[in-house]
């Protein structure tokens, strides 16, 4: 489809546009791993299509990671106790037992992993800050040496030819804040104003892209709704309240940010996943279009457009979400580009007759519904991640075309915004062979990154401005409630002794930013 078709295509879907449930590729030939011959994968893309991908010059390639996720030393430089923290130290919390007490120690060994993201040919580097180290109590003054250590590393980036992209936000709250009642407290907004201004007006001569939050629904549900990550809470009227508490902050943090610095450009790191109806049916077609309007665009439509999507059954709960008169105005923030993660996918079903609803339910996977019931009395869906596709070693499906679907369907919702994907990636475990002079050959992880990225190539050459690519992560490390049990990174890292190893995956993607193109 050229670029025309493509806008003019979008404008015909816009409104309530849901991804159809087939559209699969036929299945290819050529090797594609040991396992199972490649003609048997569904959603496998054919190798002749991975072979002709091609990225624009200039492309972005680069890697994400998130503070708590790596940085390690946890209570050094005045930095103050966070959330995760508490959750990590709290027996019985972590798959394993572990904390990330030290994680990957990137907060000393940073200088050694920008040279390993240099060497291969990164040009984008997508980190968090950690507001505990900035503010160890989340208010007032900032701690300098929380602040010298961020400038130091934006510095080390820079000088290896990397874009310092800044998440201000990856879940690592001040335990202090939490304290205060969390995210369900609207105060919070004004607090994580204060600190983005903080890290604009010190870092902002240097970095021009800031994303205020990692996953905002993430955040509000898992934490709040469900408690499946830190602090572990579990009501649904503190999941509405953090919601709206979030998309102030959004909104109030990029006001105070571009007040800092001139240069300042805001966008988003939304998690996503492309919904497709479980049947043709009007019902769960709409239900679909809940998901997507709840889990992928609730913030973003909330900045772009000064109001929430239809995510809810009926009248949404303005009340119990804490929304006060005059709120449209202070969230309408218009983000300068759109950035978001693609995982996998999701099937939605209708669930509005169900009579008694879980309440929301987490299975350790990433099903989001109980599938017994529906997830909650006001969405009134059921979300599943299917198996048709192959899983990864963290479980989740492998679905390539996802990525096409997705970019495709944001880029015609939201007018052709300037998009980043910052995060995408697989869980696999591969580890050093020795036989082998201790090669990582983790090559299911670049079978998963070629098909994903074919898929996104086919979304640029169609139409859609993607400027950047940041596969999660440059190295392995600490997966949260999952502790060391899952891997993601390109490179390894032996948590022993902190050695980092190049995976096979990570010489290849090295190549591919080389080149732009799938070798
Ligand atoms: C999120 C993942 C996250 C995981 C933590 C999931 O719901 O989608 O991105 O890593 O929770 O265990
Ligand atoms: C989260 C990361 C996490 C990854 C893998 C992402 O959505 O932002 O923190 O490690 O998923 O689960």
């Amino acid at each position: 489809m050229d670029r025309r078709r493509f806008l003019g295509s979008s404008l015909a879907a816009a409104g309530g546009a849901v991804l159809s449930g087939r559209g699969l590729h036929a299945a290819g030939s050529g090797p594609r791993g040991e396992m199972v011959e490649p003609a048997q994968v569904p959603g496998v893309v054919p190798q002749a299509e991975t072979e002709r991908a091609r990225f624009p010059d200039g492309f972005l390639w680069g890697t994400a990671t998130a503070a708590f996720q790596v940085e390690g030393a946890w209570k050094e430089d005045d930095k103050g106790e966070s959330i995760w923290d508490r959750f990590t130290h709290t027996p019985g919390k972590v798959k394993g037992g572990t904390t990330a007490d030290v994680a990957c120690d990137q907060y000393h060994l940073y200088p050694q992993d920008m040279d390993l993201a240099k060497r291969l040919n990164q040009k984008s580097y997508r980190f968090s800050i950690s507001w505990p180290r900035i503010q160890p109590s989340g208010t007032g003054a900032p701690n300098m040496k929380g602040v010298d250590h961020y400038s130091r590393f934006v510095d080390t980036m820079l000088e290896r030819g990397l874009r310092p992209f800044c998440t201000i936000y990856h879940w690592d709250l001040p335990q202090a804040l939490e304290d205060k009642g969390g995210w369900p407290n609207r105060d919070l907004a004004g607090y994580f104003a204060d600190y983005a201004g903080i890290l604009a007006k010190h870092l902002g001569d240097r970095i021009t892209i800031w994303a205020p939050f990692n996953m905002p629904w993430t955040v509000a549900y898992m934490g709040y709704g469900v408690g499946a990550l830190a602090p572990c809470r579990t009501n649904f009227d503190d999941f509405l309240k953090a919601a709206h508490t979030l998309t102030l902050a959004q909104a109030q943090a990029l006001r105070s940010i571009k007040a800092a610095s001139s240069k300042a450009t805001v966008g988003s790191a939304y998690g996503m996943c492309p919904a497709y109806p479980k049947t043709g049916s009007d019902a769960d077609r709409a239900a679909a279009a809940r998901y997507h309007a709840m889990n992928n665009v609730f913030f973003l439509e909330a900045a772009m457009k000064g109001s929430y999507p239809k995510a809810f059954v009926g009248e949404p709960p303005f009340d119990r979400m804490g929304v006060k008169p005059g709120d449209e105005e202070i969230m309408h923030a218009p983000l300068d580009w759109v950035g978001f993660h693609y995982y996998t996918r999701r099937i939605v079903s209708d669930a509005s007759h169900v009579q008694a609803f879980s309440g929301g339910g987490f299975s350790g996977t990433e099903i989001e519904a109980d599938p017994a019931t529906g997830r909650d009395p006001y969405t009134r869906f059921r979300a599943e991640m299917p198996t048709e596709g192959p899983l990864t070693e963290s479980g989740l499906e492998v679905w390539p075309r996802g990525m096409y679907d997705l970019v495709t369907q944001i880029s015609r919702e939201y007018n052709n915004p300037m998009i980043e994907i910052t995060e995408s990636g697989c869980g696999y475990l591969d580890a050093p062979y020795e036989k082998e002079n201790g090669r990582v050959p983790d090559t299911r992880r670049i079978e998963w990154f070629r098909q994903e990225l074919a898929e996104l190539a086919r979304a640029i050459a169609d139409g859609a401005r993607v400027r950047s690519f940041h596969a999660w992560s440059l190295i392995d490390n600490f997966e949260w409630a999952n502790g060391h049990t899952e891997r993601y990174g390109l490179i390894y890292v032996d948590y022993r002794d902190q050695k980092r190893t190049v995976k096979d995956s990570g010489l290849w993607y090295g190549r591919v930013a080389a080149t732009n193109r799938l070798v």
